[in-house]
């Protein structure tokens, strides 16, 4: 590796690596053969320090795929644990991911690299280590995605694939994704020495979060509680994002939880095209435990989940601790309610804040809940909703209820007239928030099976479609369209 062609390394001693044992521990990457590189996210290198040169390289998909590694860098994974639908696994770990590489961008902002998919680690329990090319192309996919709409997200680098056989449901190949982000710390982090009694192992983890990601709180005496105030409003506000564009995240346990309250670990997710707010994606989540109306509550749970476990960095008397976790987890519905109603109010495109708001946004859910209608389309029509004519707006034929519809867009209107809203700004300002473009399951199952007979050109369209999620883009109406009606479903499980 020429050193002044690739990003430059973060200093030992400022790693997340730098930890060590117990949190984190060295262990190889398991090559893969004749690996290719599906697609590589130019941009997000670019702004990482990548030389555009590289990425091309033979020398570029090797690191990609964890079959060479960066100098300078030995590679590690970490230790976690976690609450699965409710209930505690004291052992999960970074079973099939290793970090490759900490890198410091030329803005200063600190990157980890890390790969998934890149071979078995002491946390493997039964698992092969591999990731399938079918759930990393989601991944890869989604992260991007959900990044161009405005929603922190764990980034995506590159995807390489191999045609290593992998065992799932079905014989599948080998992928691995490059995922990037400032920290890959999970709630259950903490949980893990928490819950093994290692409560004086709590601290050093924590200040490094606080050093290397909150270093506003880093010389305040009460840093722990106002690092973890802040976690418990990210965690609040993210949550109200995914409401606001429909997306199920499918499994979210403790240890799929960000500490910078990032959208992490893209399994069986969903972007909804027929709204139901009852949606599940997952389809061994029988019970609907993280269907998506359920997602404000979850958030909330795993909240005072990660309190729990930081307990002990609170106050040294325990009634004390409680008290001070208390009052931090009533800071999550003060911080979802103020940023869910933002972002209603502006998805239908209101600029004052009223106090019948509240109900008229609610009706307008019950009535799309009510007829199944497509969510960001249902949406993106409604800013053709014109404040002072009465015709009827095309949305008004995707709805079960006319009567129920007319009555609420009356409604409506005389809400826009009272703010005296105009309509093309209106319009301009909606499609600023309302997606035309998300990805469609069904979307990305097309791009998923041609890049499993060997054409990666579907991922790529997709990547470019979804990174402008709000432009009209000519020509590309047919992804804004929901699935045919006759489409038999994408199934979807954990197997990834
Ligand atoms: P996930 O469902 O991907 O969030 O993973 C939950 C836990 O299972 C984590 O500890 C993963 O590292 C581990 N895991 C999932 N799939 C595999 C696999 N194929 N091999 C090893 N560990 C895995
Ligand atoms: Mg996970």
């Amino acid at each position: 590796m020429n050193p002044t062609l690739w990003p430059r390394l973060l200093p030992p001693p400022q790693r997340y690596a730098a930890l060590g044992e117990p949190y984190l521990v060295p262990v190889a990457t398991t090559p893969l053969p004749e690996v290719r590189l599906v697609h590589a996210n130019v941009a997000l290198a670019a702004e990482l320090g990548f030389d555009p040169a590289l990425l091309e390289t033979p020398a570029f998909v090797s690191l990609m795929a964890g079959n060479a590694g960066w100098p300078g860098y030995p590679t590690v994974s970490s230790a976690y644990a976690g609450h699965q639908f409710g209930v505690y696994v004291p052992r999960l770990g970074d079973g099939r991911a290793h970090f490759i590489a900490e890198l410091a961008a030329e803005n200063g902002q600190r990157w980890e690299l890390q790969l998934k998919g890149s071979g078995r680690t002491p946390w493997s329990r039964f698992g092969d280590g591999r990731a399938v090319l079918r759930a990393s192309i989601r991944e890869y996919l989604a992260c991007e995605a959900m990044h161009a709409l405005g929603v922190p997200t764990t980034r995506a680098l590159a995807l390489v694939a191999s045609p290593e056989p992998v065992q799932r449901e079905t014989l599948e190949t080998a992928a691995v994704v490059c995922r990037a982000a400032p920290s890959f710390v999970r709630f259950g982090h903490f949980e893990y020495f928490y819950y093994l009694d290692q409560h004086a192992r709590l601290a050093p983890l924590a200040d490094h979060v606080i050093t290397a990601h909150f270093p506003q709180f880093a010389d305040r005496a009460d840093r722990y509680s106002a690092w973890l105030g802040e976690v418990i409003e990210r965690t609040a506000r993210l949550m109200a994002a995914w409401q606001s564009l429909g997306f199920v995240h499918g499994v979210m346990n403790t240890d799929n939880f960000s500490i910078l309250g990032l959208t992490l670990d893209y399994g069986p997710y969903g972007f909804m095209d027929a709204f139901d707010a009852r949606r599940v994606f997952n389809h061994t989540d029988e019970t609907g435990h993280y269907a998506y109306d359920r997602q404000p509550f979850i958030g909330h749970w795993n909240c005072a989940r990660l309190l729990q476990a930081t307990l002990p960095l609170l106050a040294d008397d325990a009634e004390r601790a409680v008290e001070i976790a208390t009052a931090l987890l009533d800071r999550y519905a003060g911080a979802f309610n103020a940023e869910m109603l933002r972002r209603w109010r502006a998805k239908l495109g209101l600029r004052q804040a009223r106090a019948e708001d509240s109900e008229l946004i609610n009706r307008f859910l019950d009535l799309l809940h009510r007829s199944r209608a497509d969510f960001p389309r249902a949406f993106r029509w409604l800013s053709e909703v014109r404040s002072a004519d009465e015709t009827a707006p095309r949305l008004r034929d995707w709805i079960a209820d006319p009567a129920a519809f007319d009555a609420w867009l009356a409604d409506y209107r005389v809400r826009l007239r009272a703010e005296h809203s105009d309509d093309e700004a209106r319009a301009a300002a909606m499609n600023a928030v309302n997606p035309k473009y998300v990805l469609r399951n069904h979307l990305a199952q097309r791009a998923i099976e041609r890049a499993q007979g060997g054409d990666f050109s579907e991922v790529a369209r997709l990547f470019e479609l979804l990174r402008r999620p709000y432009d009209e883009q000519p020509g590309m109406e047919a992804y804004a369209e929901p699935p045919a009606p006759d489409a038999v479903p994408v199934e979807l499980s954990c197997s990834s």
